[in-house]
């Protein structure tokens, strides 16, 4: 993968997508994120690591950050999530500067990316029918589960 880029939202999509599908695999909530550079290189890919790691603080988007290592700038990465980011993942998209976000479905789960379209953030929202189905078969089948990633009662 060294020197390959990510041109489109599409190719950058099927990178968080595919993070997903690991998680869902994996037992997991199937949500991916992947954070890249304005040229379309990969900086970094994760997925949601609750069950796998009994880890509440590992979103999709916070483990992509994390797997991106320390990056000098943010303001013009680009972070694709496949699902609308939570409070908390949004926080982070401001805290660091991102200048991107790209959601793959907001049908599931509404976050704070109209908040971060609001101070400057530029947000793209595919709803891709294929996340969307995944997403809600997950939160129809494990409701437990989603609410407790989501912080519900
Ligand atoms: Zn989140």
């Amino acid at each position: 993968m060294s020197g390959e880029l990510y041109l489109t939202d599409s190719e950058k999509m099927a990178v968080a997508r595919a993070e997903a599908e690991k998680g869902a695999a994996e037992g997991g909530i199937p949500i991916g994120a992947a954070l890249f550079a304005a040229d379309g290189t990969l900086l970094g890919a994760g997925r949601n690591r609750r069950v796998q790691d009994d880890d509440a603080a590992m979103h999709a988007e916070t483990n992509a950050f994390h797997n991106a290592g320390r990056q000098r700038s943010y303001r013009d990465t680009v972070m694709v999530t496949t699902l609308s980011p939570c409070w908390y993942c949004s926080g982070l998209v401001r805290q660091f500067g991102i200048g991107r976000v790209v959601v793959g479905d907001d049908q599931s789960f509404l976050g704070g990316q109209e908040w971060l379209a609001e101070n400057g953030v530029e947000v793209t929202v595919l709803n891709d029918p294929g996340l969307i189905a995944m997403m809600g078969e997950f939160i129809h089948t494990h409701p437990r589960l989603w609410n407790e990633d989501i912080g519900e009662d």
